[in-house]
């Protein structure tokens, strides 16, 4: 495989093509590979339509023989035969590399996502951050021992799952490679990624990175191609120890029920609709900023985005004004003009988001605020205005589905139940904040709201590779980030040792 130099940073249409002759995008055994029959997929650049590169349509057979790949390497001394430490310092090599190459990887992600470079850049450093995190906490994975009957030791250890299956979405691709294989890899896993066939060109150039740090044969193998095809052939493998699993809860359903067939265990991130809970008493300008923030960050395209705020109803007006304010002066833009937000993914998510919002018009849903598509942006850009709307009523499909977009839903509470409540009516349980300045009622309403993280007086959509972070009810199951993930990624033995007295 090859990637072709980006050129400078400050070039305005940086060339990263890859030409379909020279796809290969399928990494087994430490080779890139194209599809045995040359069939290649299309990349298209969300911001305008360009076509950016191919990548090969791997399938059923090329996911076998990156499995069989991943498991030679567990058999093998290169990989298996590492210690913890020595993972840890291919990380953190790897860490480092990235680091080296960031504003390449940062034009290759914004123009495959559309999303602004300055997201981009900051995306890069989170994925060096998890290498980094991962490659040190490697060798801190200690094990335990259990006082037990006497004449016994009992140790408990933490053994790698085997072969790992990392299905990741497109909307943070990058960071994405860093936080589900990471731990995967410090574990002492071996490992078969399925990146998204809508953008993946940023976790084909870090592979490359990481076989020129010296991961060894198929400790790393990627195939290219489509969920149906590739996704669907991993997940049902039954030569993986693990599924991990970034997406929508459709074909998350779809995840877990295939690899039950082989008693496969699965984690499951699957978005949200996270609410952001502000009292009359807070500081209303800061949690403004953070909700505008939460929704706008990579065009609403984020599990964690702050989608639903309830407001204190006292303070609804006032809230609302600060946010039409905010959204007057968004900009939208292709990633080189590092707007505010860029266009969405694909032209089936751009549908999807026009129908929520086509739909709350039609049902007579109040608008607060809407920026207007700047005249300048690309004809085959796929843009959509950021909207806030509000006062939503709670049954109201705004209220309860994953939009995926720009599309913020305002809802007034009348007191602290009432907020609770509101705050839990959904399937979804990912991320929650208050903004308040009572401290006690911090207190309460952290151990009251259904979310796997909760922010109090901040939001942080998405941030802090130290954070656990996962969902609770239809948001999925099992934790990433932190060394919550070396759990995951691992298994415990309980070993019984009879030596008498
Ligand atoms: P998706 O669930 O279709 O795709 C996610 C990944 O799963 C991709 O790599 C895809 O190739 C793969 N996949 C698709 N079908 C598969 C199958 N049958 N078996 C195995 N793998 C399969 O998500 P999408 O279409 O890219 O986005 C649709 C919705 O998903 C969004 O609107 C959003 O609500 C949600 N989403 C959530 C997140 C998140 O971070 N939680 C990320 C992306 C999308």
């Amino acid at each position: 495989m090859s990637l072709s130099s980006p050129g400078s940073p400050s070039a305005v249409t940086p060339n990263f093509e890859l030409q379909p002759e020279s796809v290969a995008t399928l990494l087994i055994a430490g080779q890139w590979r194209a599809a045995p029959d040359g069939a290649v997929l299309p990349m298209h650049a969300p911001a305008d339509g360009r076509l950016i590169g191919h990548i090969s349509r791997g399938g059923a057979a090329e996911v076998d023989a990156a499995v069989q790949a991943a498991q030679a390497a567990l058999a093998s001394p290169a990989w298996a035969g590492l210690s913890a430490a020595q993972r840890g310092r291919l990380l953190m090599a790897l860490s480092r590399r990235v680091q080296e190459e960031a504003e390449r990887l940062a034009w290759l992600e914004a123009h495959d996502t559309g999303k602004p470079i300055g997201l981009a850049r900051a995306d890069m450093q989170v994925l060096a951050r998890y290498l980094e995190f991962y490659g040190g906490a490697a060798d801190k994975v200690h094990g335990e021992v259990i006082p037990f009957e006497p004449g016994y030791t009992v140790t408990l250890t933490r053994e790698p799952l085997g072969v790992t299956a990392h299905i990741i979405p497109w909307n943070y691709p990058a960071q994405m490679f860093g936080r589900s294989i990471a731990p995967a890899l410090a574990m002492g896993n071996a490992v078969v990624l399925k990146p998204s066939e809508d953008a993946c060109l940023s976790c084909l150039a870090v592979t490359q990175l990481a076989l020129e740090v010296g991961f060894p044969a198929g400790s790393i193998n990627v195939v290219t191609g489509l969920g149906a095809e590739a996704g669907a052939a991993l997940s049902a493998h039954p030569g993986i120890g693990l599924v991990t699993f970034t997406g929508s809860s459709e074909v998350g359903a779809l995840v877990q029920g295939a690899a039950a067939r082989h008693h496969v265990p699965v984690t499951l991130e699957l978005g949200g609709k996270s609410p952001q809970i502000v009292f009359a008493d807070a500081d209303l300008e800061r949690a403004a900023d953070a909700v505008v923030r939460g929704i706008v960050q990579n065009a609403g395209q984020t599990c964690s985005a702050g989608s639903r705020v309830l407001v204190e109803k006292s303070a609804f007006p006032a809230f609302a004004d600060m946010l039409a304010r905010r959204f007057a002066t968004l900009r939208m833009g292709v990633p080189e003009t590092n707007a505010d937000l860029g266009p969405l993914i694909n032209a089936p998510q751009r549908q999807r988001v026009q129908r929520f919002v086509a739909q709350a018009r039609a049902d007579g849903v109040p608008v607060i605020a809407e920026t207007p598509l700047a005249a300048d942006l690309p004809a085959q850009g796929l843009f959509v205005s950021p909207i806030a709307f509000g006062p939503v009523p709670p049954q109201h499909a705004l209220a309860r589905e994953e939009v995926f977009g720009p599309v913020l839903c305002a809802m007034p509470f009348e007191d602290e139940a009432d907020a609770v409540r509101l705050a839990n009516d959904t399937d979804f349980g990912l991320v929650a904040a208050v903004w308040t300045r009572d401290g006690d009622r911090q207190a309460r309403l952290a151990r009251r709201v259904q979310s796997g993280q909760f922010f109090i007086n901040c939001y942080g959509a998405g941030g802090g590779v130290e954070l656990p972070f996962g969902g609770t009810k239809r948001s999925g199951h099992g934790r990433e980030k932190g060394m919550a993930a070396l759990d995951e990624m691992s298994v415990t033995k309980t070993v019984v040792h009879f030596h008498g007295q």
